[in-house]
């Protein structure tokens, strides 16, 4: 592969997502960890500003009907449905957390199969998940099994008819490693098991199709890849074959059938509404609504497609100018075989984040030893990814 800035050049030109750069506040950083938090989109303050300005000020409460208010958990959640590939009526932003939701899923999944004792995790799954996942656990009465990669299909296949519900990331959150959705919920179907994905780390970023792969239930953030900012409310996914018969247990009014009927009796709504908890947090909705209006225009393939190739430029890079260093990858060397982002095993790698922060260049680090690399694909240039692989084996190179 040629990596030299004017193939950096020309690969940007060519590429029409080059142009929604523009659209985005960066600060004149180079963000490489939009796996954890992206820069703003342009024109954020002044969505607010309408919402606020233009609904909540002249209208107060009765924006929540007169403004649409009370349907942007639906509107939010069909947005981030068409980057997942799931039909409209499937996702809800109910404006919980991440691990809130998860909770809620995982809970639902395992009331879903009263009679099997075990719900099955990935061993490195990310903490809020395992954390969860032992809640409920033992909420419920059952056994957690905590396996590592190549032992949770196994399980599946050997003692499926015991597992109530199975927790897996089709991005490993340390090493950017995929696990393929379709295969694993295909055991899960043969076994019975009800599949839970947290999408958090795929989302905005990789194809997931959750319908075609007939999963069951999914949760992900809202602030990685898909940009909502700090903070910003999680979203489920439930598919419709599920919704009679799933049973959450954060009952709250707004996922009751009549909320403003005040019933002392919880009657869930009907379809994916009742997902939903309380009243949600109308302003983050908002901003992640409009987080999402370049993502859903690029369309999830083109992103991946662009995302795959910044991070194989980046590899391209860093092979030329320091070849020993792939050997610190930690990630699969194959594109295809990776999420959104890669990691790097390296010496410091809390004081590599640092230098680099200084120089402009914006990526994590997690313990024990990696540095994370992440290629959200419409913030991003070739360019940047040249200068970004420069700099990474200056860095390094010098506080060997
Ligand atoms: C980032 C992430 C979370 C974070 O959960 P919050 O409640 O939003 O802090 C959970 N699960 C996975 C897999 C993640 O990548």
């Amino acid at each position: 592969m040629r990596e030299g800035l004017d193939e950096a050049e020309r690969r940007d030109i060519q590429d029409p997502l080059s142009e929604c750069i523009h659209e985005f506040f960066t600060g004149g950083l180079v963000h490489l960890n939009g796996n954890s938090l992206g820069p703003p989109r342009a024109g954020l303050l002044d969505e607010l500003g309408r919402v606020v300005d233009g609904q909540w000020a002249p209208r107060q409460v009765q924006g929540w009907f007169a403004d649409g208010w009370l349907d942007l958990p639906r509107t939010v959640g069909d947005a981030i449905g068409e980057l997942l590939g799931a039909r409209p009526g499937q996702t809800v932003v109910a404006g919980e957390t991440t691990s809130t939701t998860l909770f809620n899923a995982v809970t639902a999944a395992c009331r879903l199969r009263e009679d099997r004792p075990v719900l099955l995790i990935e061993a490195g799954a990310f903490p809020t998940d395992l954390y969860v996942a032992r809640s409920v656990a033992r909420l419920l009465g059952r056994r957690l099994l905590v396996e590592p990669t190549a032992g949770f299909d196994e399980a599946l296949r050997t003692r499926g008819s015991q597992i109530a519900a199975a927790i897996a990331a089709p991005v490993d959150f340390r090493t950017g490693e995929l696990r393929e959705i379709g295969p694993t919920t295909a055991l899960c179907r043969a076994a019975g098991a009800v599949s839970v994905w947290d999408l958090s780390h795929a989302a905005g970023v990789l194809p997931t199709d959750v319908d075609d792969n007939r999963v069951d239930l999914a949760v992900g953030c809202g602030y990685k890849y898909l940009g909502g900012g700090p903070g910003a409310p999680a979203y489920l996914y439930a598919a419709e074959r599920l919704h009679s018969a799933v049973d959450l247990p954060l009952s709250g009014w707004h996922g009751h059938a009549a909320p403003f009927e005040m019933s002392p009796d919880f009657v869930p709504a009907k379809g994916i509404d009742r997902a939903r908890t309380g009243t949600p947090p109308l302003l983050g909705l908002v901003a992640l609504h409009h987080a999402l209006g370049p993502l859903t225009r690029a369309g999830i393939e083109a992103l991946s497609r662009r995302s795959r190739s910044l991070s194989d430029f980046f590899l391209a890079c860093v092979g030329e100018r320091s070849p020993g260093l792939l050997a610190r990858l930690v990630s699969p060397r194959d594109a295809s075989r990776r999420g959104g982002h890669l990691a790097l095993s390296v010496p410091d790698a809390a004081k590599v984040e640092h230098e680099l922060a200084e120089r402009g260049l914006l990526l994590d680090s997690r313990p024990p030893d990696l540095i994370r690399i992440a290629f959200a694909p419409l913030y991003v240039s070739h360019v940047q990814v040249w200068h970004a692989a420069r700099e990474l084996v200056h860095v390094l190179e010098g506080s060997r």
